[in-house]
């Protein structure tokens, strides 16, 4: 079979799969994990697994462990130990400290009731503009947006371009509940790692530039991104654990890590249907492109 020698390789590449232990994987998680997997192999790069369990009421039980018990039937072993959020509460809290002695962010006591009137998910900075004492109420932590434009080059989805302040506005770092906001425990998982190469769904392609605008804050390099389609099923939404997908079969991985090499535009020759996972993943890596994947946003999945 030929090789696929178009992938320029790129010197310590390290990527990442971070998934959220909030139920057990599905066909959808599932393909982002193989994504990553692949692109970092291809590269002779490491993979890293991380799991988000900093939200504990969302956090299902038993869900991390099958995760990873998923994983590793389904060949793809990470290369470092697991990285748990939830292990890591300093790191976070040392970084809001250094936010709030810059001034870059603010409280805010607003509830969600106070902001439905407001159709845009832009806040509308009240608590910026008030002089009320925060100490005493539930309050969220919120960073200073700026008038900039984001432009960054993602390798799937070409060029992103946005601005900032109107198109994200205030958003949360740090919750009321004192969780650590996604978009900041991310941008510290991700420097603290040193990860290099984030390959994820599209659906996290509008996350990205409030996640560089903080790494631009606090002079973390960026990485490069790779936004892949998401998996969809009926109605074109995707697969997720909202909407009850189901969680994938570890009793026939050969089966289901084809079928997801054909869904990631892979195009596996037939003879491979026989194959064993280390076969599999061995030929998936030496062959792995992503040009049949540009531009596209979702696949959808007729067996289901
Ligand atoms: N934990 C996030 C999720 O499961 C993914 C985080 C990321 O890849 O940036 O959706």
């Amino acid at each position: 079979m030929k090789k696929n020698m178009n992938l320029a390789k790129v010197s310590n590449y390290i990527g990442r799969f971070a998934p959220s232990p909030t139920g057990s994987l599905h066909l959808g998680s599932l393909y982002a994990a193989l994504a990553s997997f692949l692109h970092a192999h291809a590269n002779n790069g490491k993979w890293l697994l991380r799991i988000d369990d900093l939200d504990h009421y969302r956090n299902a039980p038993g869900a991390s462990d099958s995760i990873i018990h998923t994983l590793d039937s389904y060949g793809l072993h990470w290369d470092e130990p697991i990285y748990y959020q939830s292990k890591h509460q300093e790191s976070y809290h040392t970084v809001v400290d250094q936010l709030k002695k810059q001034h870059l962010v603010y409280p805010c006591s607003c509830s969600r009731k106070m902001l439905s009137p407001y159709s845009s998910s832009i806040y509308p900075g009240f608590c910026l503009k008030t002089q009320i004492n925060h100490q005493d109420l539930p309050h969220s932590l919120r960073i200073k947006s700026q008038a900039i434009d984001m432009i960054f080059e993602d390798q799937l989805q070409g060029t992103h371009n946005c601005a900032i302040a109107s198109d994200h506005g205030d958003f949360i770092i740090s919750r009321k509940d004192h969780i650590i906001a996604y978009q900041l425990a991310v941008v510290i998982d991700d420097y603290q790692q040193n990860i290099t190469h984030i390959v994820r769904g599209f659906d996290l392609l509008d996350s990205t530039p409030k996640q560089i605008f903080l790494q631009q804050l606090l002079t973390y390099p960026t990485p490069q991104y790779c936004h892949f389609p998401v998996i969809t099923g009926k109605n074109d939404v995707k697969l997720s654990k909202q909407n009850l997908a189901q969680a994938v079969s570890t009793e026939k991985p050969e089966k289901t890590l084809f079928l997801l090499l054909e869904l990631l535009n892979q195009n596996p020759p037939p003879q491979l249907k026989k194959a064993s996972i280390k076969e599999l993943l061995d030929w998936a890596i030496a062959h792995w492109q992503v040009a049949p994947l540009k531009k596209i946003r979702a696949i959808k999945q007729q067996i289901i």
